[in-house]
């Protein structure tokens, strides 16, 4: 393998930045040239790719976003825009692709591989919803973030003895909304991997609120519904003052953590490890703190479930 490209696609994560870096420079280390592919898969259809040397990575591992701009492409769900990206490909003579992403880029990593481009996953995403590896980049970021802005809201809950509802993204995984409600000591999280328990949420606020407690904290995944109205149905069933924050796209910037910039730095080097060693079509994880990696279709095919010890450890926590 001579040449390697590298692209971030789908949603931006913090530590893509150093994914990208830690593919540029182990690339180079290894003597292979790497090319950056602007936004996503639509700057590969457009042929948006530029080669990058040990200092175009300089100065971007602590910064969020991805210096390689990201994008969703509908074309490239086509054969034809698949087709148009391979056409790019065999122009730079790039023999090997680095997809950074989340399991919608992975899917456009299979169909290049299928086709006979050998494509490798690096799951950047901040919902921790790709089965395979314990940890997505950027979900330690958004935890951290979302426990920071929590914190806040608490001291006003506290002191205004309100009930206040905060909705984490997520997607259809409530990984961000257990891990931040574990964190916090937050009275009830509403995940979309658990049926309804709206009767046991609200029978937790009135036994705390009978035990004197004039301040909750309930936290809502986005994929489990809206905040707002999970907000008004608590304010029907108890006469709780509620309020509602839904903290949005704060949670997808900011400065990786160091966790996120370490696990970024070795699934990047990792995956350009696989692609020199003629691996193709999986993505790399990290499973018990050891360098992984799973055929993407395979893991495509297992469904995301949230961790159930934490999910009862949350419960038992915040009797
Ligand atoms: P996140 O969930 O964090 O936003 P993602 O990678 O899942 O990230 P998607 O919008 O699902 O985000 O996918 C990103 C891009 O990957 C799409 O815009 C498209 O270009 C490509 N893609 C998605 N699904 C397919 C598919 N089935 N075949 C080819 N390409 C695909």
């Amino acid at each position: 393998m001579k040449k390697i490209g590298v692209l971030t696609s789908g949603g931006d994560a913090p530590g893509m930045n150093a994914a990208i870096r830690a593919v540029v420079r182990k690339s180079i280390y290894h003597e292979i040239e790497v090319y950056g592919i602007k936004h996503g898969f639509q700057g590969l259809i457009d042929g948006s790719i530029e080669k990058m040397e040990v200092g175009s990575v300089g100065d971007i591992i602590q910064r969020g976003g991805t210096k390689l701009y990201s994008a969703r492409c509908e074309e490239f769900k086509t054969e034809e825009g698949q087709q148009k990206g391979i056409e790019q490909l065999r122009k730079h003579e790039i023999e090997g692709l680095i997809v950074i992403g989340g399991d919608g880029s992975f899917m456009g990593a299979k169909k290049l591989t299928e086709k006979g481009y050998p494509c490798i996953g690096v799951p950047g995403t901040i919902d921790n919803d790709i089965p395979g590896t314990d940890f997505t980049i950027g979900f330690d970021t958004a935890l951290n973030t979302i426990i920071d802005a929590i914190d806040k809201i608490r001291d006003t809950a506290t002191s205004h003895e309100r009930t206040y509802v905060i909705e984490v993204m997520g997607r259809n995984a409530g990984d961000l909304a257990l891990w931040s409600g574990l964190a916090d000591g937050a009275e009830s999280v509403i995940v979309p991997e658990m049926d309804d328990e709206f009767a046991e949420v609200i029978e937790r606020l009135k036994r705390g609120h009978d035990r004197g407690k004039k301040h909750s904290i309930i936290i809502v995944a986005e994929g489990a519904g809206s905040g707002v109205d999970f907000s008004k149905r608590v304010e029907q069933a108890t006469d709780l003052e509620t309020r509602v924050t839904v903290l949005g796209h704060t949670q997808r910037g900011g400065s990786p953590t160091a966790s996120d910039r370490v696990l970024a730095s070795r699934l990047g080097a990792y995956a350009v490890d696989l692609l020199i060693e003629g691996k193709a079509g999986c993505m790399v994880g990290i499973e018990n703190n050891q360098l992984v990696n799973h055929d993407i279709l395979e893991v495509l095919n297992r469904k995301h479930s949230v961790d159930m010890d934490l999910y009862r450890l949350s419960k038992e926590l915040s009797i």
